[in-house]
């Protein structure tokens, strides 16, 4: 049987298999699709999951339930043949099998980005629920330190928090974390504030909004306390601290790295043409010299139609909607049927900056406060794709707004776990 393989269970590896289920009638075709977990993550709200607000189960869509007509696979393609239409998969009990496929959708996504800046595995990754998880218990522990310690200074490090990167995982996850703390803060008597620190290369935060909404971003958060500092990177990184470019030394157990991602390893092993570090494809998403092979998401670099001579952004809504259109182009080119490009028109930003706040351009309207608090959470329960989860979140978001947060420090994940991919722990 002609068998169909996708990479990644991100955004668009799983809405590619799930459109595939749709098109294909039976018999066609077989969906297979590798992925190293059995959920796709909805990386948007990892935040909330950060903030104690959304259980990460609740924020986990799982494959087998939901993915009926497709043979799931969990391991990790640690290679690719492109010429022998072989995936070389290796399974967590250490076995490898060789897949062949007819027509692949490659999905694999992102992974923090990391410079050669010394001492960054004293730095913390934001990019999944395990890492989001441990955050929220990172930040408890913290403060039961400072609680405990009778040194002012040690107290006032353990109470200080360094957030790397103000695009919108950095920015939304610091807006978060902020009201976490306020809300931690009567648990602990001794403990009278919480400092975070915003910083960026960049000379604004948020850049992917329009300026009057990152400006409303930016005064929220500094109303808050939030010390922002654009223009501004880690020299280098020392147990217990940061030295930044501007010349400051901060003393802080806390670094958060949320500066931009780059397209997983394997996009690199295959040794083709690429556009900042993403696999260049043509506009029906096939990677030139390869037909049948496609390339989604955050790993491909898919030129937008709406802006000649621009990529599309890497962002969910993008990953969501190349999956689909790649799906739709591997039953056409089975069919012998003409395959049709990607084309779509960003449909604008949200970005919840916690509490009633976000910030939004739906449309290309600006809207900040409640207004975009609404359109940002009308947006995810639409977006998330199943009932159940939606169901799930819209609890949670209830539970977070009628009862307080638990106070409890679960420790399941490990410091390992927590930091940057490929540069190890402390
Ligand atoms: C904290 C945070 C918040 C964000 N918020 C927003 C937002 O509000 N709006 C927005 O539009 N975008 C947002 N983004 C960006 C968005 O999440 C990404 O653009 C999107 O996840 C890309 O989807 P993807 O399917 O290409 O890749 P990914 O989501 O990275 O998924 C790829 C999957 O493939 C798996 N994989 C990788 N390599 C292999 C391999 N070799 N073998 C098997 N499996 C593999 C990975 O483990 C992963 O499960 C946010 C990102 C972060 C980190």
């Amino acid at each position: 049987m002609t068998v169909v393989l996708v990479i990644g269970s991100g955004y668009a590896g799983f809405e590619a298999a799930r459109k595939l289920e749709k098109l294909l009638v039976p018999g066609e075709a077989e969906v297979v699709l590798i992925s190293d977990v059995d959920h796709l993550d909805y990386v948007s709200l990892l935040p909330e999951v950060a903030a104690g607000v959304i259980d990460p189960r609740h924020n986990a869509v799982s494959l087998h339930r939901t993915l009926r007509k497709t043979r799931v696979l969990l391991g990790t393609v640690a290679r690719l043949d492109l010429t022998a239409r072989k995936a070389f998969c290796q399974h967590r009990d250490g076995t490898e099998r060789a897949l062949s496929y007819d027509r692949l959708i490659l999905a694999p996504g992102s992974v923090p980005k990391t410079f050669p800046t010394p001492g960054l595995e004293h730095a913390f990754a934001f990019r999944t629920l395990a890492q989001a998880v441990y955050l929220r218990d990172h930040l408890q522990n913290q403060l039961e330190i400072a609680d405990a310690t009778d040194d002012p200074a040690e107290r006032e490090a353990y109470c200080t928090c360094l957030v790397v990167g103000a695009g919108y995982s950095g920015t939304e996850f610091v807006a978060q974390m902020q009201l976490v703390a306020a809300r931690m803060l009567p648990l602990f008597p001794r403990v009278t504030s919480v400092r975070w620190v915003l910083i960026d290369a960049a000379p604004r935060i948020l850049p992917e909004l329009d300026r009057r909404l990152g400006e409303h971003a930016t005064k929220r958060l500094a109303d808050r306390g939030l010390g922002i500092r654009p223009e501004t990177t880690v020299d280098r990184l020392e147990p217990g601290r940061a030295v930044l470019s501007d010349g400051t030394t901060l003393a802080t157990h806390t670094v958060v790295w949320t500066a931009g991602v780059t397209p997983a390893p394997l996009i690199a092993s295959l040794d083709l043409p690429t556009t900042a570090g993403r696999l260049e494809v043509t506009p029906d998403l096939q990677v030139p010299g390869h037909p049948g092979v496609f390339a989604v998401g955050d790993a491909a670099a898919v030129p937008d139609l709406t802006k000649p001579g621009k990529l599309c952004g890497a962002t969910a809504q993008h990953a969501t909607r190349q999956g689909k259109r790649a799906a739709a182009n591997v039953v056409a080119s089975l069919r012998g049927e003409p395959l049709r490009n990607y084309r779509h028109r960003d449909l604008g930003f949200v970005v919840d900056l916690g509490g009633l706040d976000a910030a939004a351009n739906p449309l290309g309207i600006p809207l900040s406060g409640l207004p975009a608090k609404v359109v940002t959470r009308g947006y995810h329960l639409l977006a998330i794709p199943t009932m159940a989860n939606k169901v799930r979140v819209a609890v949670d978001w209830t539970l977070a707004a009628l009862i307080q947060d638990q106070g409890v420090r679960l420790g399941f994940v490990t410091d390992q776990e927590a930091r940057l991919p490929g540069v190890g722990s402390p």
